[in-house]
């Protein structure tokens, strides 16, 4: 990070340098070569005037050093050069500036000489007997001029290099002293500082991403207890019956049981195993709704129909324990995952019957409303005290543990109906008063949001 950004800015620095130096000397060039030009023009019309004047005495009396003088005749023929002898030289009449001169009395152009290296400049004028007068001096080329300048030129670099490198190196410990400053367990401390403030939005990202991570790890935390008090809850639970069976098995094997008790000893046995078997359905039950019903189907099904198959099932424990169950209200139709739907009926109407008294009653009702469908489940039972109604949803609660496990109960019945109404967006309340009764009311949304197509 600290060797990104300073290379970062040096290279920055060291182009900005030398584009910067390029354009310069790119606009200086181009500005010399036209003040050049204008100079030979001047030159051009002062020496037009003297040879109009003197004629071939004023080119020979000339000492021209700076610039080469040519004096071409109207046909092209060289009459006299200061650079070469004359006669030597062929007819001009093709060249640019002659023949712009001729045409127009006034000439210019630009050449390279043969090496390139060097541009020669030409300015001619047409004197009034039709001959031209012609001056041309030598430019240098941009790069033979950068040549000659290589020393200082080198030297700027060299100074520009030592600069962009202290002023990076500052640079960078600048930009990075406050970031090692921050403390990523209180990002906050700093915030107030000048050199903090354009970094202050980063700052509060990092306040609360921690705040959200030590959130999340909280939420962790209760989970792994709550997972960790329900396994410990299990394992008890299935102990218990598991102890029996073993027991009982035992005095079986060893002959310890009269005769006549060899079949109560069997009922209790397969009533310890019903016990079990339906522990764990509970269990697997629970552990699918923690998976927030994923695997299971979605389909639109009649609530009332779901009651009457529920109460239809219930009917022989209804009877046994003489107790009366009723349904009323109609077809009910809802999004819903069926099995489980079933299960929140069957589970309230088990209980209303369970906690409750010979020649009692259960009533289960299923009212529509345009968006939500009502399920009541009452009862005439044993009631629930006010403080137990809060917690008569978590998983393993009892009111009384020795009447649930009397009438077969898990603790586990109305955490899997609430859980399950809240997978399908709905919502319990209860309603109890001890000794009187009980009455559950689930509302259902028709349509839940979460499969909303
Ligand atoms: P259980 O398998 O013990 O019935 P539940 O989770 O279904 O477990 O119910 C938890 C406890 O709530 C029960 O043990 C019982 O004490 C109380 N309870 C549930 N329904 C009723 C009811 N209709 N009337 C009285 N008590 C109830």
């Amino acid at each position: 990070m600290n060797k990104k950004i300073f290379n970062a800015i040096w290279i920055v620095a060291i182009v900005v340098f030398l584009a910067s130096l390029t354009f310069i000397m790119g606009v200086s060039y181009n500005y010399f070569s036209g003040v050049q030009l204008k100079q030979l023009r001047t030159e051009a019309e002062l020496a037009s005037q003297g040879v109009s004047m003197s004629g071939m005495d004023y080119l020979n009396g000339l000492e021209a050093k700076d610039y080469r003088i040519t004096w071409i005749d109207a046909d092209g023929t060289v009459l006299f050069d200061n650079a070469v002898n004359a006669n030597e030289m062929e007819n001009h009449l093709e060249r640019e500036e002659i023949k712009e001169a001729l045409a127009d009395g006034y000439g210019e152009s630009v050449r390279y000489s043969n090496t390139l290296s060097d541009k020669q400049l030409y300015s001619a004028i047409r004197l009034s007997d039709g001959s031209v007068i012609r001056l041309s001096s030598v430019q240098m080329a941009v790069w033979t001029l950068l040549l000659g300048f290589a020393q200082p030129i080198c030297l700027v670099i060299l100074i520009a290099f030592v600069l962009s490198f202290v002023l990076a190196s500052r640079l960078t410990k600048r930009i990075l002293t406050p970031i090692n400053g921050i403390d990523p367990d209180d990002p906050l401390q700093h915030i107030n500082e000048e050199e903090y403030k354009e970094i202050a939005p980063l700052l509060r990202r990092i306040q609360s991403q921690n705040e959200q991570l030590k959130r999340d790890q909280k939420e962790i935390e209760k989970a792994a207890l709550i997972r960790q008090e329900f396994t410990a809850n299990v394992s008890h639970e299935l102990k218990t019956p598991l102890h029996a069976i073993s027991g009982y098995a035992e005095l079986l094997e060893n002959e310890m049981v009269k005769e006549e008790d060899i079949k109560p000893f069997a009922g209790k046995i397969r009533e310890e195993s019903t016990r079990m078997t339906k522990l764990v359905e509970d269990i697997i039950d629970l552990t699918k709704l923690d998976n927030g019903g994923v695997e299971m189907k979605w389909e639109v099904c009649d609530l009332y129909r779901v009651a009457e198959n529920a109460v239809d099932s219930l009917e022989a424990t209804a009877t046994a324990l003489g107790v009366e169950v009723t349904l009323g209200g109609s077809d009910a139709p809802v999004r819903a995952i069926p099995q489980l739907l079933y299960s929140i009926v069957y589970n309230l109407c088990d209980n209303g019957i369970k906690y409750n008294h010979s020649g009692g009653k259960v009533e289960v009702d299923v009212q529509q409303t345009p968006h939500n469908t009502v399920l009541r489940v009452k009862d005439t039972g044993i009631g629930i005290p006010e403080e137990s109604c809060e917690r008569i949803f978590e998983r393993f609660y009892r009111v009384d543990k020795s009447r649930s496990k009397e009438v077969g109960g898990t603790g586990l019945g109305l955490s899997i109906v609430k859980h399950t109404v809240l997978v399908h967006g709905g919502k319990i309340e209860v309603n109890s008063e001890v000794g009187k009764g009980t009455e559950f009311i689930v509302s259902l949304p028709n349509k839940p949001k979460e499969i909303e197509v």
